[in-house]
């Protein structure tokens, strides 16, 4: 009976917050459409953009502490550095050639659908982007190695944070017996993340809800209008990357139901879409993809937050397409040497940049850069940009976690009895009650502490 009222309750929160969503979408909408001044200045820029930063701030609060220690507990679990070695391997070839297949997807699409032909041409006058410093390939890896492990951790540099992790990890695992009590601080540290992480969760609805809001109440649908054929080139392909290359990769290799893993996703994918960041979509995509689709902590803590930063199916997507767009509308000729720069930089950019709103606009702006085409034509690409961002972060992160699932399997780390349970890790409310029994025996213990 209590079983059956938790199951309730957990679905709930996942359709709450689905509603909250199409709630939010639909007041944006309408505050859009009325425009008033009061209405924008007290309720869009005022209490939904505090409630919705709020709620981004505390999404990436949980990101640090929980990808160090379930990274670290999930190495010295692993306790084979051969085994490692597989699973990194594994993880970063898979994660560069599913961008490199999204990207290569884009540009045959545009080529059929052919948007931007007929563009014209007053759309592309003005705007300017600046293309961020460029770094070398070489200097993308030569940063993997910090300087100064606080800095990485504080600044949330993710593939530092990776590198330093395992190298703590093997070390550890080196140290054997002697490790013991600090192998038992993490675990409870990495048990303490992940209460942290239902506590934030438990607040989603409302986040989603003033985010999406806010966006719709700021995009409305008029700069949709000029770009459409950009939008549908865009969308079919994200949908065709989503539901088809990755459900038949996801199917080949393991065999699950893509049904089931789709519908086991569906809180992260939310996730993504209203905050736009595969970086504040770690934690929910880390318990999607542990506790509802069954890989072993070992594997996902290492690939969800590798994935956030270096696999970027979606991103690369909106380059392809972007970049066949503007070649339409300014008419010029990519020929095949065009494609092959777009397919490498969209990958390579891919693998330092870290997974932030907006942050493929810039790479963009590399590929551009790179093919000498005039980077005004960003502009009128940026209008749209918040609404394409909002997709391809639910692209980018579902294939993050497309390939940890092949890779659990590969390596013998996927629980099927988890995955064939459809109500497995959903949200348990009962595990944010206060132990009031806890609670006395700390009473006693601060209290005794005191009088001593
Ligand atoms: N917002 C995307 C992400 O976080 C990156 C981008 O395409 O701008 O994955």
């Amino acid at each position: 009976m209590v079983h059956a009222t938790h199951r309730l309750l957990s679905a709930t929160l996942t359709t709450q917050i689905l509603i909250a969503l199409a709630l939010g979408a639909a007041l944006g909408l309408g505050l859009n459409y009325l425009a008033i001044p009061a209405l924008q200045d007290g309720l869009v820029n005022g209490l939904f953009a505090m409630l919705g930063q709020m709620f981004l701030n505390a999404l990436q609060m949980l990101v640090v502490p929980l990808v160090v220690f379930s990274l670290l507990c999930g190495v010295v679990g692993i306790g084979d550095i051969k085994i490692l070695g597989r699973v990194g391997g594994l993880t970063f070839v898979t994660y560069l050639a599913t961008t490199a297949l999204a990207v290569i997807t884009a540009l045959v699409f545009a080529n059929v659908i052919g948007p931007g032909t007929g563009f014209e041409s007053v759309h592309l006058a003005g705007g300017n982007v600046d293309v961020a410093a460029q770094l070398s390939t070489w200097d993308i890896l030569a940063n993997i190695v910090p300087k100064n492990p606080i800095n990485a951790l504080a600044n949330g540099e993710m593939l530092q944070i990776i590198f330093y992790v395992m190298v703590v990890g093997i070390a550890v695992l080196m140290l054997g017996t002697k490790a013991k009590k600090f192998v038992e601080g993490c675990e409870f540290m990495n048990e303490l993340a992940m209460k942290i992480v239902q506590i934030v969760m438990a607040f989603a609805p409302i986040g989603v809800f003033c985010l999406i809001a806010r966006t719709f109440a700021l995009e409305g649908f008029s700069l949709f209008a000029p770009v459409i054929g950009y939008l549908t080139t865009i969308s079919l392909t994200l949908i065709f990357h989503l539901c088809v290359t990755l459900m038949v990769l996801l199917y080949v290799c393991t065999g699950l139901s893509p049904l089931a893993f789709l519908k086991k996703m569906r809180s992260a994918q939310v996730f993504a879409f209203s905050t736009s960041s595969s970086n504040a979509t770690i934690p929910a995509s880390m318990q999607c993809v542990t506790q509802r689709i069954g890989v072993d902590r070992s594997v996902a803590s290492f690939g969800i937050p590798l994935g956030a930063t270096i696999n970027m199916d979606g991103t690369a997507i909106m380059h392809g397409v972007a970049t066949v767009f503007l070649a339409n509308a300014y008419g010029m000729e990519l020929g095949l040497g065009g494609y092959m720069t777009v397919i490498s930089i969209s990958v390579l950019a891919s693998i330092g940049t870290a997974g932030v709103p907006g942050v493929g606009i810039v790479m963009l702006a590399m590929v551009l850069n790179q093919l000498g085409m005039p980077l005004e034509g960003i502009a009128i690409i940026l209008a749209v940009d918040r609404i394409v961002d909002m997709m391809r972060t639910v692209v980018n992160i579902t294939g993050d976690a497309v390939v940890t699932t092949i890779v659990g399997q590969r390596v013998g780390k996927l629980d099927r009895a988890v995955f064939d349970d459809p109500h497995a890790g959903t949200f348990d409310p009962s595990g944010l009650e206060i132990d009031h029994e806890a609670e006395r025996a700390f009473e006693s213990i601060t209290h005794q502490k005191g009088t001593v």
